[in-house]
């Protein structure tokens, strides 16, 4: 079945508040084995908002709008639906009964504008709204499914969940079932195109890819009878998708994040790890110690951000700063050396980077950050140049250098295995 979002409101339009609902209708749409072809964003104008559920009714099978069942004179969305599917509206008794329980324990006074919330339009089922004052309402209509709910996040998410989904589920047979592929070390362009031709192709199961700080999810979604037959449809998805994507993936499974499944690593191979970070200030280390278990192989975590620090505590060369400066290839492999000699870790990580705002040149701007990891004396480094604001960079750093952790623990081990690796 195909789902289209329309989201109502001059709000949205003009950027003043950020459409989370599309976002979280679409995810939770692609959850559920919906496809969703387009979202449209729509003013509170009765002529347009027509034109949208028109051209909607004539492409998809389920119309989820939100917005504008409120009580003032722009709120128009119930009005211009019932209008296009030629429906009257009528004061539904139990809607009128609930707007007036609602305002009573709040100690409100209705006001008769009010009353307008309580109006349905003819055959629509009437869904409760008690986080406020408008009833989402359902129209079946030749086949189609018209779905209106309430703008305000915490009215529609409730109702979402509680009443829409479920209905949506009724419509399609069998059940729903999940997995999710986690990847790191690849960005969210080149894995997309990567999956393109599955998901051009896709019926059941669908897959959808979500973009996550230095990570790809993708999550493959079968309909089926039951849960053994939903496994044996995505099982074949899975196998393609290791197929093509390798060594970066980290998890088939939902628990598992990224530090999970590099302290599972550690864990497997008995290496100790030590870390030594400028921009990123620990947040390396803290991500890894939010995994439990962590202790049996965490050592030390340096925050060396001055110049001074990085030769104090981790033997980083004067020459090395003063000749390439403290973000660079130079000082991020000498601090994961030292790091690894004065804290005795098989692993050492090391991030030194510009987080910005400020700080940066055309020759070193903001976003480039070098990552560094040592496994038992082999060293790989990474340049990285990220975009966005301070928190985004040290945020994408510690990604990155967990990515980066897999990557190189991995590589020691092949190179190890396959006689590659004698020094
Ligand atoms: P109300 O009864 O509050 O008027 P409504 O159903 O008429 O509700 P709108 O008037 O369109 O909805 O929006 C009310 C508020 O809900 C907005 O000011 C905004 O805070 C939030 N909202 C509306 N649409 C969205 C959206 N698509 N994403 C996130 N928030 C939204
Ligand atoms: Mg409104």
């Amino acid at each position: 079945m195909i789902v289209e979002i329309i989201s109502v409101g001059t709000e949205i339009l003009l950027g003043n508040i950020v459409n989370t609902n599309a976002a979280y209708l679409a995810e939770k749409c692609a959850g559920i084995g919906l496809s969703c072809y387009y979202h449209d964003v729509v003013g509170d104008n009765e002529e347009r908002l027509t034109g949208v559920l028109k051209t909607a009714l004539a492409r998809a099978d389920v119309l989820l709008l939100s917005g504008g069942l409120g009580p003032t004179q722009d709120d128009l969305t119930k009005e211009t639906a019932a209008g296009v599917l030629g429906r009257k509206l009528y004061l539904h008794e139990p809607a009128k009964e609930a707007l007036t329980a609602f305002f009573k324990k709040r100690g409100m006074e209705i006001t008769d504008n009010n009353w307008k919330q309580a109006m349905v339009p003819e055959g629509s089922i009437v869904v409760e709204n008690p986080n406020g004052t408008a009833p989402g309402i359902i129209i079946e209509d030749n086949g189609k499914h018209i779905i209106l709910m309430p703008g305000p996040p915490n009215e529609l998410v409730p109702m979402f969940e509680d009443s829409v989904m479920p209905y949506l589920n009724s419509l399609q047979p069998g059940i729903i079932y999940s997995q999710t592929v986690k990847i790191c070390g690849i960005g969210e362009s080149k894995a997309e195109a990567m999956v393109e031709d599955l998901i051009n192709a896709q019926d059941n199961p669908t897959i959808a890819t979500y973009a996550k700080t230095g990570e790809v999810h993708l999550r493959v979604t079968a309909r089926a009878d039951d849960e053994k037959e939903a496994k044996k449809l995505i099982k074949p998805y899975i196998k393609e998708l290791k197929g093509r994507f390798g060594n970066h993936i980290y998890t088939t499974q939902e628990e598992v994040t990224l530090e999970k499944a590099v302290v599972d690593l550690l864990l497997a191979n008995h290496l100790t790890v030590s870390t030594v970070e400028s921009c990123t200030g620990g947040m390396l280390a803290a991500r890894l110690i939010n995994v439990p278990g962590v202790s049996d192989v965490f050592k030390t975590g340096y925050i060396t951000y001055s110049n001074k620090s990085k030769r104090k505590i981790l033997g980083v060369k004067k020459s090395t700063l003063e000749k390439h400066g403290a973000v660079s290839e130079g000082v991020a492999k000498e601090m994961v050396k030292g790091a690894a000699l004065f804290t005795k870790a098989d692993v050492a990580v090391a991030v030194t980077g510009i987080a910005g705002p400020d700080g940066g040149s055309e020759e070193k701007p903001v976003g480039l950050v070098y990552i560094a990891c040592n496994v038992c004396g082999r060293i790989d480094i990474k340049e990285c140049r990220f975009s966005g604001n301070r928190m985004k960079v040290r945020e994408s750093s510690v990604s990155a250098a967990l990515s980066l952790m897999r990557e190189s623990i991995l590589a020691y081990y092949s190179e190890v295995t396959f006689g590659a690796k004698k020094s």
